[in-house]
Parts: C-alpha cells; structure tokens; sequence
C-alpha cells in the first residue's frame, strides 16, 4: 500500500515528469524438486568408494589420515567471472532439511522453513545457490564459476550431460567432488555442460580454484549450485551453524554469512521493465545508458533476501550533482529470497550530461552512471535494417516504414544534438509495411537524432534535414 501511496503522492506533485510505471517482486527461483534422487545418490556414493580405492592404492590418497579436530573451514564457493561486475549474482532458494520427518516436515538450521522435502520421502541435503538476475544470461555468458571452497583432491567428476533442465527429470548432472586433507567431502552440482575443470581425478586443487560454471543440468529448474558436505565418517553436514542444526554443532564456514544476507546484487538502467521469460529462455533487460531527454527510463534495482521492514531509499542525481527525485520504499512480503523493484520517469529536456541513480539499502549504496543527451557516440548500427527512414538526407518529409512486422507502440522523438526536442509523435499501432510521416520544413539544416521506441526497444539513428 506504502508504494501506491508514494506513487499517487509523485505524481500530483509532479505532474510534469511524472512517475510512469512502477512495478517488481519475487525473483524467479528454484522450485522444490530433489536435486538428487536417492537412486542417484547412491550411484554417486558407490562410485566416490571406488574412486577413492583407486587413489588410495596410487598412493595419492591415505588409507589412514592422520587423525585432526580440526575441521575443514569453507569459503564461499561462486565466484564472479572477472568480465563482469555485478554488486551480486546470487540467492539462496534451499538450506539443508534437518527434519527428517516428511512430506511438509522442513526445519533449516535457524529453524526457518527455507528448505524441502516431499512424499517421497526426500529431505534437502545440500544448500542450492541460484543466480540472480537473470539466471539464463548469466549461465550463457558464464558469468558465475564455482570455485573449490577449500583445497583437496578431485575424486569425481561428470560432464557432458544436459544443462537446461527446467524441471523434475532423471538426468544425470555434470559435478566436481573434491575432498579434503580431513576425508571430508564437498560435491558441487548441476554444472554447465562442457564446464566441468579439465584437471582429472587424483589431481589437486587450491582453495578458490575453478571447477566450472553454475548451470541447470540433473535436476533442476534453473541455473544453481547445489552444495552438499560429507565428514570424514561420510556423515552428512550442514555447513551453517544454528540453534536448529542438529547434524554439527560447528559451522564449516571461515565467516558464515546471515541467514538473510540482504543486499542488492544489481542496479541498472533500462528502456522497459525485465522480461524474465520462460525457462529455459535468456531474459532480456533492455539495459541502456544512453538517454534523450523526454524519453522514459526505467530503474531497476534486484534484490537478495529482502525482507519488509527494510527501507530503500532512492535518489536520482542531475549532472551537476543536485537532486533531481528521491523516494521510499518497502517491499511487500516478509521475506523475498530474491526480488526487483523499478521505476520509470520520463527525463527531462536541458539537463543534458552524466546522470546518477543510487539505491540506500541496509547501510549500504549501490549506483549507476546514464547519459542524458549526449549522442556523439550514436551510430546506427542498432538501428533494425527492416525499418526504413527516407530519405536521408531529407528536405520537406522524413518517413519511417515499417517492412518486416508491425508494432503495437510506437513512440518517435527527433531531438538536435544538444538533446533539443524538436519533433514528438505516438501512435498506438502500426501494420506492416505502413509508415510513419515526419514534417522537417520548418527545422533548420543540420544533423539530428531519432529515436523510436518499438514496444519497448529503442533505436537511434542520425538524420540529416538539408
Ligand atoms: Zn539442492
């Protein structure tokens, strides 16, 4: 309610540049499917046994390690891909189900319900980290590579099995198990198919080191790590200390985090809200940091383990620095393991130069840079060949034609290279092939800009009126 509220309040105040869209929640995230089958856990367990015999008898592995009361300590397991730059990248859907009882019978080890189990009589064994936003893209580009927790010996390995599984199947997944100097064990599931670390089992690898990509394969209903932890008794753990852990009493992690590690994974400026798509589709988030004034900017803000009572405050800073918007707002569940919110405002004219858009967030702050009016870098390489400006250059009359497909909105702005509007027009819909008429006699000869808003996709091209 507090965010209708808000959005009334901006847009009686400022009728001129009003609010447009508002829009956001929940975060697509794993459904509650075994990531194993106990068929397929126990295949994986034989073959880890025979496995390690091998290795034992190579002499690359002690029969009889010397005993320790330390424990093996973890660190954080993803790892962001150094081209990318992301605040985050991630969620978390599952923890281990320490209630063995089923099905609806689910305690984690804060004793919250953020785990699951079903009829079967499957409980979650692991911890699953799924990516966030933008999963799809992310496992296309890589973005997100599981790296060894802590250092040991590969002592198994799958890869070449299928990596866009949307739902419950029996694939098989494509997984590194590596233990460590204590016996301990640590499995990382559902890789990306053709990721999996070329080094092979019986060689080492150092804490941090790259194992492969977080993908879908096995079952899955997205791209996520699943994490599973064995002691040197083969005894399940639960890496997360907590009053609920019943399986250890010591958390496994160099530095647990919270059990709602809130924070904000990505911020980023957009010409329409997410389309998450449908599994196992790429999203598209229509980012762009090259604005026109008069054009509508959408500012999305995505979010890990955000909870209610948590406030978010958000300011738009104009190239000089002053304010140009600030506004609140508070989500509307208790709890979202991942979600988004955005906003979109329809630009100002002449106030051209480097915007900022910044997010307040539990103590932290997140920004973003965009450009309004600067168009020296526009060429028109973006510009779809199947929609036809002409002529170009122009004298009286500039048409634009529409000769592949039709849109249902259509927003058109000629703007000067100073981000001057000289010319606005919309039109609801247009059929194949029709076109659209720009009167350019009264313009004075120069270069100018255009810009089309096509369902929610913009394109520039540079014009020239003689
Ligand atoms: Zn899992």
């Amino acid at each position: 309610m507090k965010a209708i509220f808000t959005l009334f309040l901006i847009c009686f105040l400022f009728p001129a540049y009003a609010q447009v869209n508002m829009g956001g929640g929940p975060g697509p995230e794993n459904q509650s499917f075994p990531c194993l089958t106990p068929e397929q856990r126990d295949a994986i367990m034989e073959e880890l046994t025979e496995n390690r015999n091998e290795l034992i008898e190579k002499g690359i592995l002690s029969a009889n390690p010397s005993p320790t009361d330390d424990i093996t300590k973890l660190e954080w397991p993803l790892k962001q891909n150094a081209n990318f730059n992301d605040y985050g990248y991630h969620g978390i859907s599952n923890f281990v189900d320490q209630d063995f009882n089923f099905p609806n019978m689910i305690q984690d080890y804060n004793c919250g319900n953020r785990t699951y189990d079903n009829q079967n009589g499957y409980n979650h064994k692991g911890t699953d980290y799924y990516l966030w936003p933008f999963r799809w893209y992310k496992m296309d580009h890589d973005v997100v590579e599981v790296v060894a927790a802590a250092p040991g010996v590969i002592i198994g390995k799958t890869d070449g099995n299928f990596d866009r599984s949307c739902s419950f199947n029996s694939n098989q997944w494509n997984a590194v198990y590596v233990q460590h100097a204590d016996n301990s064990v640590a499995w990382y599931g559902h890789l990306k198919n053709g990721s999996i670390t070329s080094k092979n089992i019986g060689e080492s690898v150092a804490l941090g080191e790259y194992l492969g990509v977080v993908g879908s394969s096995g079952n899955s209903t997205g791209p996520h790590l699943h994490l599973e932890i064995y002691d040197s008794a083969n005894n399940l753990i639960d890496p997360y200390s907590g009053a609920c852990n019943g399986l250890n009493s010591e958390s496994w992690w160099n530095d647990q985090r919270g059990y709602y590690d809130s924070g904000v994974n990505a911020v980023i400026t957009q010409t329409a809200a997410p389309n998450f798509a449908t599994c196992p589709n790429q999203e598209k988030f229509f980012a762009q940091t090259d604005f026109q004034g008069g054009e509508t900017i959408f500012l999305a803000t995505y979010y890990r383990d955000q909870l209610d009572t948590q406030t978010s405050v958000y300011t738009m800073y104009k190239p000089d620095g002053s304010v140009w918007k600030t506004w609140n707002h508070n989500s509307n569940a208790t709890h979202y393991s991942s979600s988004y919110w955005s906003w979109s405002w329809v630009l100002p004219f002449g106030l051209d130069g480097t915007w900022t858009f910044e997010v307040q967030y539990e103590g932290e702050k997140y920004s973003t840079n965009f450009n309004v009016g600067i168009v020296q870098s526009v060429g028109d390489s973006d510009f779809p060949s199947h929609i036809n400006i002409f002529p170009n250059p122009a004298k009286d009359r500039l048409f634009i034609r529409f000769e592949e497909k039709g849109y249902k909105n259509i927003q058109i702005i000629l703007t000067d290279l100073f981000g001057k509007l000289v010319h606005e027009q919309e039109k609801p819909n247009i059929i194949l092939n029709e076109q659209i008429e720009i009167p350019v006699n009264n313009m004075s000869a120069g270069v100018y800009l255009i810009q089309a808003k096509l369902d929610g996709e913009v394109f520039r091209k540079k014009v020239v009126v003689e």
